[in-house]
């Protein structure tokens, strides 16, 4: 059967037979947005072959094909499908990296499921491999063709988008920055933590994911230099999500006595924390671009109104270097202009780039992609157990944000210094060597695919758009 369709502003409208004409969807009619089209190829004259993203509440897309007859005038597929795509390449080439144990070990299903029939539907051309061991994805990356592929498609958690930005920063041509710019670096959620599709997407939804690849358009966003003395001082560590020390690392990597209680696992570890008022001794040393709240919030708002992936404030990035910018080395003194952090009670250092750590942690509201600044929480004990219980559950919607005894600044690099003998180090979820760290922003280094051109939305446009 074929159904009389009408193009409109902002998609086709799909008509029942019999129906009276109208702009809003009657009985029998259907809507579907430009974004949601994947493809239309042509069978005759008047009639197409429409193949879209059906969306069946809850971010869940399942792909669907009909038979539409368009009137003349309306029905130039090269048109619609310049309506459909906009800015963003079509028939991406697309290297998938699916991590078979990642999450509960159903990666390949979940993609075979969610992912491949999307990117199909769009003509995508599709390379599958499995990752076979740790530090696989990363030596694919660090050896691909770089002409070869649009994205790299992580079906994963957040451990292979690290590996794979790593693979990239240390490709085999020695033109670390290059690679980085020339393969956007995508995640297919389906592994434990999915804090880079859920910041891009609002969303841990597969299918959601799937469908902001086909429509991304690459996005710049900064990636954040790893300097520890015990690392290979021949490779460049590169981060793309967190960096942390305190309560948050120990409940992520220092729980393992509490395994059998799965999820529950960091909370539990966390509010035992909170509750015993546990503090992290350490030095830290930053290099402030905006210390206080207010200056934080005023930065948000004047981006609010510009394009993300407007040049940032801090260093800026040169677009045509082949290799990424020279850092400074941990084993240096601490420049003069870093700031000394007097924090005695410290029991949270969190820095970081992505807005959301998990789906069920907003804790950096105020990041942007590419403004060339990293967010750091820092937190400590001196508000008492009642108030840190209260601040825990907050990080959950981002209202931690608004909180006073919490500090929230912008900065450009720091070093933290630990001070007890034995502890965790959180770096994009891994553990690293419990010893002096060293962090600088690698401004525009990386890029991403985004639908929207940025991150999902936070707390804070609303806030920003309301004063
Ligand atoms: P999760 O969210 O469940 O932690 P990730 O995708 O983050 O899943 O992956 C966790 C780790 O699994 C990564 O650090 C990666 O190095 C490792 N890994 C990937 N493939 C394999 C494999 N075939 N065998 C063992 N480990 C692997
Ligand atoms: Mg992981």
């Amino acid at each position: 059967m074929v159904a009389v369709a009408r193009v409109q502003a902002m998609g086709i409208l799909i008509d029942a037979p019999k129906q009276r004409s109208s702009c809003l969807p009657g009985p029998g009619q259907e809507f579907i947005p430009f974004n949601q089209v994947l493809w239309i190829s042509p069978e005759g004259e008047s009639t197409k072959t429409l193949t879209y993203a059906k969306g069946s509440g809850s971010d869940k897309y399942t792909v669907k094909t009909i038979k539409i007859s368009l009137a003349s005038g309306e029905n130039d597929v090269s048109k619609l499908l310049d309506l459909a795509y906009g800015p963003s390449k079509r028939q991406k080439r697309l290297l998938v990296l699916i991590n078979p144990f990642g999450g509960q070990g159903k990666a390949q299903s979940i993609f075979q499921t969610h992912g491949e029939p999307m990117f199909r539907a769009a003509r995508c051309e599709v390379d599958i491999k499995l990752t076979e061991y740790r530090h696989h994805a990363e030596e694919i990356a660090a050896t691909l063709v770089l002409d070869a592929y649009d994205a790299i498609v992580c079906c994963s958690g957040d451990g292979i988008p690290h590996e794979v930005l790593n693979g990239l920063a240390n490709h085999k041509s020695g033109q670390g920055a290059k690679a980085l710019r020339k393969v956007a670096v995508c995640q297919f959620p389906c592994g434990s933590g999915n804090a880079l599709a859920v910041s891009f997407n609002g969303s841990a939804s597969p299918s959601l994911a799937a469908l902001n690849i086909v429509k991304g358009v690459k996005t710049k966003m900064d990636l954040m230099n790893i300097n520890q003395t015990s690392l290979d001082s021949n490779k460049r560590y590169v981060s793309f999500l967190s960096q942390t020390y305190g309560l948050v690392a120990d409940c992520d990597l220092g729980t393992e006595n509490l395994r059998w209680m799965g999820g529950q696992r960091f909370a539990v570890g966390a509010v035992m924390r909170v509750l015993s008022l546990t503090k992290y001794p350490c030095e830290v040393y930053v290099e402030y671009a905006h210390e206080k709240r207010e200056q934080v919030t005023a930065h948000f708002a004047k981006y609010l109104d510009q394009d993300s992936n407007e040049q940032g404030e801090g260093s800026q990035h040169d677009d045509s270097a082949a290799e990424l910018p020279k850092v400074r080395s941990v084993k240096d003194p601490v420049p003069d202009d870093w700031v000394k952090i007097e924090r005695p009670d410290l029991c949270m250092f969190y820095v970081g780039k992505l807005p959301w750590m998990s789906s069920d942690a907003l804790m950096f509201p105020a990041t942007l992609p590419a403004d060339g600044l990293l967010d750091m929480v820092l937190w400590d004990t001196s508000a008492g157990r009642i108030k840190s219980l209260n601040l825990l559950t907050a990080v959950e919607s981002g209202k931690h944000y608004h909180v006073d005894q919490l500090q929230y600044s912008k900065i450009t690099a720091f070093r933290l210094i630990p001070k007890i003998d034995s502890g965790y180090l959180s770096i994009d979820g891994e553990a690293f060597p419990f010893e002096p760290l060293q962090v600088e922003v690698l401004p525009g280094a990386g890029c991403f695919l985004s639908a929207t051109g940025g991150y999902s939305k936070t707390l804070l446009h609303d806030h920003c758009r309301r004063s």
